[in-house]
């Protein structure tokens, strides 16, 4: 057993519902709340979309997209083909837009995704894909606002820009005085033997890579 099972999203630890499905851990939530009250008053309804998800959550959502059950996306948000791509470019395209189970930072109750229901355009088809969050997306004017105030509540975006491996992610914000203590935390040796032990799909591809993928699309964030 590992030492930390919780920042592989396999142990239990305390998390405070902060709307209806949605879990952080007590002091994000805090902060959470408090940020989306201040934006309130500012005219923008901010709420999670996305919270804490567990290893087994996070890996439904792997297999689905390894076996072709759920689209997989190109970097312009378009879905791919997998039946004409080699384990290998499945592995690298999946892991553009969806974290490895046991590196998701959902995993620690410190980082969410936010959206606003009340800036929903009548016909659009709301998804998490940059274009929503950048000028003439519907989410512009909230990310505008996160991005100005995250700070003062202790927030960041790991994935702000693109650094070559995830997507960049402008909904996505972490509350640091909490994930980067876990991020310092978390050990390859400890994530290799979760994965060895896991029913993952692709479970080879994703072993003979593992120490690449740990140092490009975890350990490579936006660090502020
Ligand atoms: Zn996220």
């Amino acid at each position: 057993m590992n030492q930390y099972p919780l920042l592989y999203g396999q142990g239990y630890f305390e998390l405070e519902q902060i709307s209806p499905g949605q879990r952080l851990h007590p002091e994000a939530a805090q902060a959470f709340l408090t940020m989306c009250a201040t934006a309130k008053r500012d005219g923008i309804s901010l709420t999670a979309y996305s919270s804490f998800r567990s290893f087994h959550t996070q890996c439904v959502i792997w297999n689905d997209k390894w076996q072709g059950k759920r689209a997989i996306l190109d970097s312009a948000s378009q879905p791919l083909d997998i039946t004409k791509l080699s384990d290998e470019q499945k592995l690298w395209a999946i892991l553009r837009w969806s974290a490895l189970p046991g590196t998701s930072r959902h995993h620690w109750g410190s980082d969410l995704d936010f959206f606003c229901p009340d800036l929903i355009q009548q016909a659009e088809n709301f998804a998490l894909v940059p274009a929503t969050y950048l000028p003439g997306g519907s989410h512009f004017s909230a990310y505008q606002w996160v991005e100005e105030h995250a700070l003062e509540f202790g927030f960041f975006f790991p994935y702000r820009d693109d650094l070559g491996a995830t997507a960049p992610e402008p909904w996505h914000i972490s509350y640091r005085p909490l994930s980067e203590q876990l991020q310092n935390k978390h050990q390859l040796h400890e994530l290799t033997q979760v994965i060895q032990d896991a029913q993952i799909a692709g479970k080879t591809t994703i072993l003979s890579h593992l120490a690449d993928i740990y140092q490009h699309y975890f350990k490579q964030i936006n660090y502020l």
